[in-house]
């Protein structure tokens, strides 16, 4: 039986670099008939909060990755981590470290001296079970250290293969810290095993925990799970997704309008050697397999993204896509005639603005300025509008005299300008008849205004 886990720690919203391993282990479990649980790895209480946990389960519910069992949290299971860090110094397989913050230190740079990576000289490690308990008696902190055998590892990572880590990496690392809370490596590590968790699927990131996790779970007596670490977002410069790429998480996109089963179509077909394409969902479920993951480097692709959001958005029924957009059904006329042109619903209500909002778009006033003949077509369309009950587009335009001199093209952008607002959309003809006169009569005042003050 396949028992996944998705585990964040709620020290921030969802990362869409998180929604991508929690959607991977999603499918994974999905794919095998297998177990979901939702785990909030939430023991730093400086930098966890609650209304994270409730943030991440509602990007989670909103991409429809549901759960099975959850969530739960480890700041709940406090005593059950001690009490497996005690059976490993029981065993002998953990051991007392009294040393201070400066002894500490003083031992990393040792290391680094030597050329070593910084890490702990062992100093505690052979006090004898009696001085050690003698001292923790006496009232002096300690943590607890893993007492590593320091070996070798190699592992098969479910999607990069073999993977190799030489004598020394798994080292005497903290297992409990003075104020008896675990630390992450112990907490991930009994809760695997007791979760009964057969695969990890998540981030790269997390690769150099491996071996130590490994060594772990196996002093406990446990068995280790399979480990498969996909590759991390990137953006086009190469670096982590982070800020300064632009939205990044769940909810950023979701403000932007992206609908869910888009993001869930794109991040499902990131970094898999399958082609980049719509699937619905039991598609996505069927195709996935642990084989077609690469270790590559994974771009952030948002171009594509948006193609996929606006594929979703084309083959939408018109009655569903108003009521994302949160647009009454008053709209659905007018929506059909702008839902080609947006890419997010952010952009179809925006279009939707041209129908009761005499404004103009920054772009297309700044056009609107730098035209001469803008303020003869101006005048020449104004009466014409005015006059005219269920004038059609033809007829407005129809012996329209263009300014000499005025390419067609341009011509059609002013008229564009004044009659939707904006230097895009569907075509001129068909919406219109839908702007009401009064809307495209002000646009227009708004201009000759803003030109004679300008
Ligand atoms: N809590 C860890 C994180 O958010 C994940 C731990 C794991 O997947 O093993 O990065």
């Amino acid at each position: 039986m396949v028992r996944v886990r998705f585990a964040p720690s709620p020290t921030g919203h969802l990362h869409v670099g998180n929604a991508k391993t929690a959607l991977f282990n999603w499918l994974f479990a999905r794919r095998n008939g297998g177990f979901f649980v939702l785990r909030m790895e939430d023991t730093d209480v400086e930098r966890s909060d609650a209304a994270y946990e409730s943030s991440i389960t509602e990007d989670l519910a909103w991409l429809g990755i549901a759960w099975d069992e959850g969530p739960l949290r480890q700041s709940e299971r406090l005593d059950i981590y001690r009490s497996h860090a005690l059976t490993l110094l029981e065993k002998g397989l953990a051991y007392r470290c009294f040393c201070g913050e400066e002894e500490l230190a003083a031992a990393r740079q040792r290391s680094v001296a030597r050329g070593e990576p910084p890490r702990y000289d062992g100093k505690c490690r052979d006090l004898s079970a009696a001085e050690a308990l003698r001292l923790a008696e006496e009232g002096r902190p300690f943590t607890l250290r893993f007492r590593s055998d320091g070996r070798p590892i190699t592992f098969h990572d479910g999607i990069r293969g073999e993977l190799s880590f030489p004598r020394g990496h798994v080292d005497d690392l903290i297992i409990l810290r003075k104020d008896g809370t675990p630390t992450y490596n112990l907490a991930v590590v009994v809760d695997d095993m007791l979760m009964g968790i057969t695969h990890v699927i998540r981030g790269g990131d997390h690769i150099s925990n491996t071996p130590k996790q490994i060594a772990l779970i196996s002093a406990l007596g446990g068995r280790p799970p399979e480990y498969a670490h996909h590759s991390l977002l990137i953006g086009p410069d190469r670096k982590p997704l982070s800020k300064r790429h632009g939205a990044t998480r769940v909810k950023d996109f979701r403000a932007m309008g992206i609908v869910s089963e888009a993001l869930v179509n794109f991040l499902s077909t990131m970094g898999r050697s399958i082609p980049a394409e719509m699937m619905d969902a039991g598609e996505i479920v069927r195709t996935f397999s642990l084989d077609s993951v690469s270790a590559s480097d994974n771009i952030f692709d948002m171009e594509k993204l948006l193609w996929f959001n606006r594929e979703y958005l084309k083959r939408m029924p018109l009655t569903e896509l108003l009521e994302r957009a949160g647009i009454d059904t008053s709209g659905a006329e007018k929506m059909s005639v702008v839902r080609e042109n947006a890419s997010t619903l952010t952009d179809l209500r925006e279009y939707m603005e041209m129908f009761d909002r005499a404004e103009f778009r920054e772009s297309a006033l700044r056009y609107l300025m730098k035209m001469d003949a803008a303020g003869e077509i101006a005048k020449a369309v104004r009466p014409r509008l005015a006059a005219g009950n269920g004038l059609t587009f033809d007829e407005l335009t129809s012996a329209l005299a263009a300014p000499p001199g005025l390419k067609k093209r341009d011509l059609f952008m002013i008229l564009r300008a004044f009659i939707t607002g904006r230097s895009d959309g569907p075509p001129l003809r068909e919406v219109f008849p839908l702007v009401p006169v009064e809307i495209v009569t002000g646009r227009i005042d708004a201009y000759l205004k803003h030109r004679h003050e300008g």
